[in-house]
């Protein structure tokens, strides 16, 4: 059976996406590859959220085409995701080596592409169409499949789509309209991964607060027919008792046996109601980790990004997170060089950041994205100004986080103990409940366990501890 090599570009829905596609062509019999130099197939699944990252991938697919397709000719090259879905056709006819384009609804399709076109039945697939039921297509897992270790953490997709329309985003075009999955779907994956040996779930969507609100479909099955689409129509979920659907599904999560950890990405600040504030307070399993992307501390930007929150109300559910758990780890996300942004809107930016003293922020440059408002809107700031403020917020960001980790030294601390650091093998990587990575020397049967840590130093972003202190 042919080797495939996928590269992920974005997201971690993206990250969970490649796995699904992965594990199904595994299942297939397909073997995956260390490399695009030695696959038979290459795939590359996209992220349209900044210009930068559409570039990124295409310019690995030129460079690709023109270097491995030469001496390989028969290799099967193709685009998976957010661009795939954005641009189409479009993607072939700029770069006639690419045989497959396959858009966000159907990745679970790309088996029976590949199928097609090794077969010599197809030579050049576009499909970007809508699918009933894609929500719950992504269900795949490499748990202990291929690399014969056991997987200690797991992402599993909720939803799929966001109908936030903020004006900077182009998600809500890319992914289509939200969709959820059964809260009974989610919690039998879930409880699947827990019987494989899974200690911690991420819930995962794009806007996960989102969960259950406008339904969708539900499928009952790992794979669907060529030309089928799923009919059981999920009904949206009611609030019960003043309890979101995305808290009832939590709660049902969290009844899983054996299961220590559950985080969720990505939220959005509106979706954390007194209800999910009260979640982190009464369920334990529920780590004190929220990120909480904010994206500008200006009242004026945030209503042209069309947030749906001010600064005033982000800062209350802060103050009521903390309240319900103190020491909670706080991240986000923020743009920087909205159109329109003043220094005045920065400042407020800043001051936001300072006053939360976020553990860590992603700071994004505005990106103008194909079919968003902002994109039209007036007074798009020049790149130098976007790069100076940039740099700015980024030396707060780090200033701060480099304070709060700094202050984790000479304390002790619950691990979930992940394998092998991926930089330096020779040492073990877990993290925090609040979502901190921990390095440490240890050893292959620590992975899985919880492990109680002292703090010894820090890193960019990282923490170093030491198990034998309190562990003798
Ligand atoms: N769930 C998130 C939310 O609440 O908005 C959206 C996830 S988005 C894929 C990840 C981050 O990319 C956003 O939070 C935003 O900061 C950034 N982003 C999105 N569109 C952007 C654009 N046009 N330019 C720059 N950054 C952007």
């Amino acid at each position: 059976m042919p080797s495939v090599y996928i590269k992920t570009y974005g997201c971690q829905m993206n990250e969970r996406d490649s796995e699904a596609v992965a594990a199904q062509l595994v299942a297939k019999g397909y073997t995956l590859a260390a490399s695009e130099y030695v696959a038979d197939v290459v795939l590359l699944n996209t992220c349209s959220v900044r210009d930068n990252a559409e570039l990124k991938a295409i310019n690995k697919m030129e460079n690709i085409a023109g270097d491995i397709r030469k001496h390989r000719p028969n290799v099967v090259l193709g685009f998976l995701g957010c661009m795939a879905q954005s641009r189409g056709q479009e993607l072939i006819d700029r770069l006639p080596d690419v045989d497959l384009v396959v858009g966000t609804q159907k990745f679970h399709r790309t088996a029976d592409y590949l199928d097609d076109i090794f077969a010599g039945r197809r030579s050049k697939i576009v499909d970007t169409a809508e699918e009933q039921g894609s929500e719950g297509t992504i269900r795949e897992h490499l748990v202990n499949g291929n690399a014969k270790v056991k997987s200690v953490t797991a992402f599993v997709s909720i939803m799929q789509g966001c109908n936030q329309y903020c004006t900077f985003c182009i998600v809500p075009y890319t992914r289509g309209e939200e969709r959820s999955r059964s809260i009974a779907d989610v919690v039998a994956e879930c409880r699947q991964l827990v019987g494989q040996g899974v200690r911690e779930i991420t819930l995962l969507g794009q806007i996960v607060t989102s969960y259950g609100k406008r339904g969708g479909f539900q499928s009952g099955r790992a794979e669907l027919p060529l030309g089928s689409s799923i009919g059981d129509a999920q009904p949206r979920i009611p609030t019960a008792n003043g309890t979101s659907p995305f808290v009832q599904l939590i709660e049902a999560v969290h009844e899983i046996e054996g299961l220590d950890r559950i985080r969720f990405t990505a939220p959005h600040p509106k979706g954390y109601g007194d209800d999910l504030v009260a979640a982190y307070a009464r369920l334990p399993k529920l780590v004190e980790s929220a990120h909480l992307p904010v994206q500008s501390g200006s009242d004026r930007v945030l209503k042209l990004m069309h947030r749906g929150y001010t600064r005033a109300r982000f800062l209350e559910i802060i103050r009521k997170l903390r309240a319900a758990r103190p020491g909670i780890g706080l991240t986000s996300d923020i743009i920087v060089g909205f159109p329109g942004e003043t220094e005045a809107d920065f400042s407020e930016t800043l001051s936001l950041c300072r006053e939360v003293e976020f553990d860590n922020a992603y700071l994004f440059k505005y990106s103008p994205r194909k079919d968003t408002p902002a994109a039209a809107m007036p007074d798009q700031i020049a790149g130098d100004l976007i790069e100076e403020r940039h740099a700015r917020l980024l030396a707060t960001i780090n200033a701060i986080g480099k304070r709060k980790y700094d202050a984790f030294v000479g304390r002790q601390t619950q691990i979930l103990v992940e394998g092998p650091s991926r930089k330096n093998s020779a040492r073990m990587t877990g993290r925090t409940r609040c979502n901190k990575i921990v390095l440490f020397d240890g050893a292959e049967r620590h992975r899985g366990q919880l492990l109680e840590v002292k703090i010894t130093r820090t890193g960019s972003f990282t923490l170093y501890g030491d198990p034998a202190i309190v562990n003798l």
